[in-house]
């Protein structure tokens, strides 16, 4: 399986990270081995001084698709979970600057604790709340409704340079208030009500 990920798709991040809004999609990839499952704890690499959570909605594909037409893609998933994508900032602003890919910075082992999936049918996509609370206190919140690409806009723009197959998943961008871990801090993400996923750092 693959991770693509949406980068720049909430206003408000954009802004606080001082980007500029796309006039496409950002995407970036993850492998396979960045992926943690079952509440995974996340080991601090000694390569990055600055690791960033961005907490982020979840499609599963459920697939084969290219050049998918946004009318139809919504047939390429039915199962929805949340997730982190893990950022190494001070790696990934020195690759900015030199014009360089993001992977490192983005790509690394455990980069991508993800939850379980749930039927998309429990939600409505449209305006779905989502939040990360570190040690216990609220840092993002996003909703569906204040993204700039709809889930099935980026499922048609990806699918035009990579064929998605069953069981890839797409990270979906993320909300304003992004922030530092620390060894010792616990993540809690919930979709509306329901806390989905929790990653101890070690
Ligand atoms: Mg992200």
């Amino acid at each position: 399986m693959k991770i693509i990920a949406i980068g720049r798709n909430y206003t408000a991040h954009i802004a606080e990270l001082n980007n500029e809004r796309p006039s496409s999609p950002v995407i970036f990839m993850k492998p396979d081995t960045a992926v943690l499952r079952n509440n995974a704890p996340f080991y601090y690499p000694d390569f990055s001084k600055d690791i960033h959570f961005e907490v982020e909605i979840l499609l599963k594909i459920n697939k084969e698709g290219k050049y998918i037409d946004e009318k139809f893609a919504h047939k390429y998933y039915d199962e929805i979970g949340i997730g982190i994508d893990f950022t190494a900032r001070d790696l990934q602003s020195k690759c900015k600057e030199k014009g360089l890919p993001w992977e490192i910075a983005k790509g690394f082992n455990g980069s991508a604790p993800i939850s379980q999936f749930l039927p998309k049918s429990n939600f409505d996509l449209q305006n779905l709340d989502f939040s990360l609370n570190q040690n216990g206190q609220q840092k993002q919140k996003g909703n569906t409704s204040l993204m700039l690409y709809t889930f099935d806009q980026i499922i048609a723009y990806v699918s035009q340079f990579f064929t998605l197959k069953k069981g890839d998943i797409i990270f979906t961008g993320t909300p304003a208030g992004v922030g530092p871990i620390v060894v010792g801090d616990k993540l809690e993400a919930y979709i509306e009500e329901e806390k989905l996923l929790e990653v101890e750092i070690k």
